[in-house]
């Protein structure tokens, strides 16, 4: 098969990247098609499951990865890898629509853009994960960390400078980054984020012996 996603145009707006993908006619559309491949995907990042999906008719996609599109898991993929880079922002959304006006493998996966060249890189990683996985695994084996790293030195070699960081939405999805600061989002449409972490203080305190 090709490739199983298709990213085929990109656009990005003040606050949300979107991202007009395609499912390959071979790839499977819905991830209980081929339960093994997203069974790869789960035991790379876990983390998925706990985010909170507010789509499908669970709270958390735990409820929907056994039985959702293919497009739907390539969202909450970028969204991780997003938000472990710890430049998103501290909450990170996004939002898959199904564009049956073209297809059914068409859909649009909006994010919220920090950064365009994170979120696109972060889209770009997330196929290359999807193809891995529906294509029967095998090695090597995607190394998340790795990835993430690598989006966050591409961000920080491209802009150093500039500090973006309207993150406030009512998105469908919101992934709560605990991890690296105690954020409660009691509801959407009601959160401050705050961007601070270009502040990098290097204190080298010398005491002598
Ligand atoms: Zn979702």
């Amino acid at each position: 098969m090709g490739q199983i996603i298709e990213i085929q145009k990109v656009t990005v707006g003040p606050r949300y990247l979107t991202a007009r993908i395609r499912v390959d006619e071979e790839a499977p559309l819905f991830t209980n098609e081929d339960l093994e491949g997203t069974t790869r995907v789960y035991n790379l990042m876990p983390q998925i499951c706990d985010h909170a999906c507010f789509g499908d008719a669970g709270k958390t996609f735990r409820d929907a990865l056994h039985a959702t599109e293919v497009a739907h898991l390539f969202e909450h993929i970028s969204v991780e890898l997003i938000a472990r880079t710890g430049l998103g922002g501290t909450i990170s959304t996004g939002r898959t629509t199904p564009i049956t006006s073209v297809d059914t493998r068409t859909f649009d996966i909006t994010l919220d853009c920090p950064d365009d060249a994170l979120v696109a890189g972060a889209l770009s990683s997330a196929a290359w994960i999807l193809q891995w996985a529906y294509t029967g695994g095998g090695n090597p084996e995607p190394g998340i960390d790795a990835i993430v790293e690598g989006l966050t030195m591409l961000v920080k070699s491209l802009d150093d400078a500039s500090e973006s960081g309207n993150n406030s939405s009512e998105d469908a999805e919101l992934l709560n980054q605990t991890d690296s600061k105690n954020v409660t989002a009691n509801s959407a449409s009601d959160i401050t984020t705050s961007t601070d972490d270009a502040t990098a203080i290097a204190s080298n305190t010398v005491d002598g012996e």
